[in-house]
């Protein structure tokens, strides 16, 4: 059944244990907590200046901690699962000077938010981080500990409060210290989800709206194949570049500027796998304005048709779907009252999104794990929060 995962109240209580343990007995001063997410339609459009439709998830990664007298820095993940070791010591620098990537990658992600932090002088401090997101998984915990971290941050020393600001500087985190060239919806998501609500989020002009969907006789499914093929971290920067090449073919700043009729035009001109490429996000974009449309009528089948549009786009013209995923997706899909699934996140493994009946979730999940040639774990998820501080009482 649906993997049981800790709330906010329990990771807290986790963090504060291994606190007072690692720190001998003290109390933190003060939390933040940030959501990961889940991509409801509108896939790899994000650095295409296009539009996405992300939700944030009730999976959260929470950071407790406090200042230090001096530039010291002592972070612990209390993720067995992270890369070792889960301690990490270093000096913030002094005079302006960068401070380096280094090992363990996990705390690279801690490391570019504090060089990108917008708000100075930064003085030491002790964290430690617990989290529900699945680590790798493609619901975005690197977002999720970038924004947590972020937040953590700005109980310590204010920064000038901007959101926008904020996601793009965990971003520029993710870009310089951990060498994801990732687009901007995760981490705007992260800051700006809202409980009961879808975000469209265009990322051109970075205008993020709300779309409700809190309908109690609908659930989002969301399954983890549990595989990650290699292939993802040398595909990722390929699709961006193929974007990149078809734009430039079109004489457009981005695909976000092309039109079908456009790149049908210069299907001559390009190459049969860049033209491929190009169609998928110029369509993928047109599918989440429809979608975002849909929803906003309850047209549920309406939604589901497009997100099954979007998972054969992503197979076939995109081509970062891989065996497992299609199996997920064709097996939810044989079940009465599924509107739609897709492959979510970028690809090659992580998970699926499923738009369901609440009445059909069992018989999904029931399905899913019979007609699985792997083992699948399942989170029942509804749209959540956004970043924020905690109280510590
Ligand atoms: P995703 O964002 O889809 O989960 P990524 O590969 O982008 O996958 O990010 C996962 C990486 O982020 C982990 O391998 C780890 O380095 C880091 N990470 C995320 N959350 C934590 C955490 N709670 N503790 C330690 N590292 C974390
Ligand atoms: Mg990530």
């Amino acid at each position: 059944m649906a993997a049981r995962t800790p709330g906010v109240c329990e990771l807290l209580a986790e963090a504060r244990c291994l606190y007072g343990e690692v720190f001998g007995g003290g109390a933190p001063q003060v939390a933040a907590c940030a959501p990961g997410r889940v991509n409801l339609i509108g896939e790899h459009t994000d650095y295409n200046q296009g539009l996405v439709l992300p939700m944030a998830l009730p999976l959260v990664t929470v950071v407790v901690g406090s200042q230090n007298p001096g530039m010291d820095v002592t972070v612990v993940t209390a993720r067995k699962d992270a890369d070792k070791p889960h301690r990490v010591d270093f000096s913030l620098p002094s005079n302006g000077a960068s401070l380096p990537p280094g090992s363990p990658q996990w705390a690279n992600y801690v490391k570019g938010v504090i060089q990108h932090y917008r708000g100075r002088p930064l003085q030491g401090f002790k964290a430690v981080i617990a989290s529900s997101v699945p680590l790798g998984g493609g619901l975005s915990s690197s977002a999720s500990l970038e924004v947590a971290f972020y937040t953590f941050l700005q109980q310590l020393i204010p920064d000038d409060g901007d959101q926008v600001s904020k996601a793009v500087a965990c971003q520029q985190a993710e870009h310089t210290h951990a060498g994801v060239p990732c687009g901007i919806m995760d981490q705007f998501v992260s800051v700006l989800g809202q409980e009961g609500h879808a975000l469209l989020i265009d990322c051109r002009s970075l205008e993020a709206t709300p779309v409700p969907l809190a309908d109690p006789n609908l659930v989002i499914l969301i399954t983890n194949s549990n595989v990650k093929h290699s292939l993802a971290g040398s595909e990722y920067p390929l699709r961006r570049r193929q974007c990149e090449e078809a734009a430039s073919i079109l004489q457009r700043d981005s695909l976000r500027d092309a039109t079908m009729d456009q790149l049908r035009e210069a299907k001559g001109r390009m190459d049969e796998v860049i033209y491929k490429r190009a169609r998928h996000v110029i369509e993928e974009i047109q599918r989440t304005v429809q979608a975002v449309d849909a929803l906003r009528k309850g047209a549920y089948k309406e939604f589901g048709k497009l997100m099954v549009e979007s998972h054969n786009s992503l197979r076939d013209l995109y081509q970062v779907s891989c065996r497992e995923l299609d199996q997920l997706v064709s097996a939810v899909l044989e079940v009465d009252g599924v509107f739609g699934s897709r492959m979510t996140g970028g690809g090659f493994g992580g998970c699926t999104v499923t738009l369901l009946q609440a009445h059909a979730v069992d018989r999904a999940i029931l399905h899913i794990q019979e007609h699985y040639s792997g083992t699948a774990t399942f989170y029942i998820t509804t749209p959540s929060e956004g970043a924020r501080a905690l109280a510590l009482s």
